[in-house]
């Protein structure tokens, strides 16, 4: 079994990665990526009649699953895996299209729209099950938290496939990924089950495989918890907190990595994430112990 990254989107390399197992009788593909980069994924795949594919869908958002319906004109794929909650969105993809438009804007439109999938081939799934793809077993894990509908996929080796419950990591530097509707207690939890796990490694979407020595979890949760509290203690004020996230060497540096490379995507980033830690608080609230931070 070997893990391959597909670097998907030419023009901005580094940003945006799909995950490929080839198995004995099977290829799994996690994420297949934007609709714009879904040549780029075909390229890297080589069918064999012995060797049926397994799409394993994390979330909906356009730039992990818009080019599902896009790859299933060029390749039989024989199962889509993706949240129950997921798989309207996957069929009828015109809402998602719409409210990626309203949160994205040009970003969206460079992604491309997504196209309807097949019902029949997508199966629902949700955290604790295990599902097989040809000769190999992959357990789901609950994911929820950046998305209600979010997924993670851990392989008998020790790799996990954690979507975007880790966020966005740059050269080892993390930057929160908690655009509205974030739920942070799910992000939390989904949190430790991933650290319970203990993985070898860590295929981050965007971007890059990490050892699961690196404890990115640990330190996403410590920073997640430490912008809660910033948020808490400047009572939602996005200014402040986006100021006080400027000036963090880590968020700086991740920033400036992720400005080089796709500059469109970086442009508002954190401004969505602070209104996603800030919407939440106004609804549930959040109790810091320690407002000095
Ligand atoms: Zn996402």
């Amino acid at each position: 079994m070997n893990l391959r990254q597909v670097d998907l989107d030419r023009e901005h390399p580094g940003v945006l990665a799909s995950y490929i197992v080839e198995a004995d009788e099977s290829i799994l593909v996690f994420d297949p990526g934007p609709a714009s980069t879904i040549e780029t994924l075909y390229s890297h795949l080589t069918p064999s009649p012995g060797r049926r594919i397994y799409v394993f869908v994390t979330h909906v958002h356009l730039d992990h699953a818009g080019g599902l319906g896009h790859l299933l004109e060029l390749v039989r794929v024989e199962r889509v895996f993706v949240h129950e909650r997921g798989v309207k969105h996957l069929v009828d993809p015109e809402r998602l299209w719409e409210s990626s438009l309203s949160v994205l804007g040009e970003k969206a439109v460079a992604w491309g729209k997504p196209k309807p999938v097949d019902p029949a081939i997508i199966e629902g799934v949700r955290g604790g099950m295990t599902v097989k793809a040809g000769d190999l077993a992959v357990e789901v894990v609950n994911c929820e938290g950046h998305a209600s509908h979010q997924v993670c996929y851990y392989l008998p080796n020790g790799t996990m496939f954690p979507g975007d419950a880790l966020g966005e990591v740059y050269e080892g530097s993390i930057l929160l990924l908690t655009p509205p509707p974030f739920i942070a207690s799910e992000a939390l939890a989904s949190l430790d089950r991933i650290a319970r796990l203990k993985p070898k490694r860590l295929a981050i979407p965007h971007f890059g495989v990490y050892d699961g020595d690196s404890r990115l979890c640990e330190r996403y949760k410590a920073k997640l918890l430490t912008a809660l509290c910033l948020a808490s203690a400047h009572s939602g004020d996005a200014g402040e907190l986006l100021e006080l996230l400027r000036n963090d060497e880590e968020y700086r540096r991740g920033l400036a990595l992720l400005s080089t490379r796709d500059q469109m995507l970086a442009r508002g980033f954190l401004e969505r994430s602070i209104s996603g830690l800030i919407d939440y608080i106004n609804k549930y609230g959040w109790h810091c112990p320690q407002l000095n931070m």
